[in-house]
């Protein structure tokens, strides 16, 4: 999987090795830029996923350069600032900083609001393709290869929640949850009965399946080849 590269602006070399050690191990890929200009230019050249961007910097300050970077794009940020005076926080979100951190700040803090943050502008998945079946999720339909296969709200809840996780075993009790909901009384054997539906539209030989293996004992799985 590819990492996400988050390029920290900040002057103060401990503050922004500090950030940058806790967002590698993290996972993240870190780029570094010590002013307002660096971080320009990083941002012009290098696909950024998220800005972590300090207020006071040399040369530009964090909100001409989060204009610069409005300018530019979309690429999500989250300020940092020593200052606590209510106008710069909202001077920063109005210019669409997308979080804010006073200083001092904790970095498994400000980790968990890059990933919160990540996650909430991560484009949406719109469809899911394995094992020659493709799920439109945003039109709601299904081809297996050429074939355009009809199926039913709960079939096509079953293929999404087995397709996300292909090669994975989904137990019954999991499937119930994720495709009936929480609430929902039903027996195991209600995702069987679905199951079986479901092999007969999208399965070439539904009692050989090739695509929705029964795992004896477990549950079912989305065939990865
Ligand atoms: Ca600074």
């Amino acid at each position: 999987m590819r990492r996400d590269r988050v390029l920290v602006v900040e002057d103060e070399d401990a503050i922004r090795e500090l950030v940058a050690f806790h967002l590698e191990e993290a996972g993240h890929h870190v780029l570094h830029a010590t002013d307002g200009e660096q971080a320009i230019a990083v941002a012009r050249t290098e696909d950024l996923q998220l800005v972590v961007l300090d207020l006071m910097l040399p040369k530009m300050d964090g909100v001409a350069v989060l204009r610069e970077l409005r300018r530019m794009g979309r690429v999500p940020v989250i300020m940092l600032t020593a200052r606590t005076e209510e106008a710069d926080r909202v001077r920063g979100l109005e210019l669409g900083a997308d979080d804010y951190m006073g200083k001092p700040f904790s970095p498994r803090e400000l980790v968990a609001r890059v990933k919160a943050v990540l996650r909430r502008t991560e484009p949406p998945v719109d469809s899911l393709q394995a094992g020659g079946v493709l799920l439109d999720l945003t039109a709601h339909r299904c081809f297996v290869g050429d074939r355009e296969v009809s199926l039913t709200l709960t079939e096509f809840g079953l293929l999404q929640a087995l397709m996300e996780r292909p090669g994975q075993v989904l137990t019954r009790e999991l499937l119930l949850e994720k495709v009936w909901g929480y609430d929902f009384y039903g027996d195991a054997r209600t995702v069987d009965v679905h199951v079986r539906h479901l092999r007969e539209k999208v399965e070439e030989e539904p009692s050989q399946p090739r695509l929705v293996e029964t795992v004896r004992g477990v549950g079912y799985r989305f065939a990865s080849a």
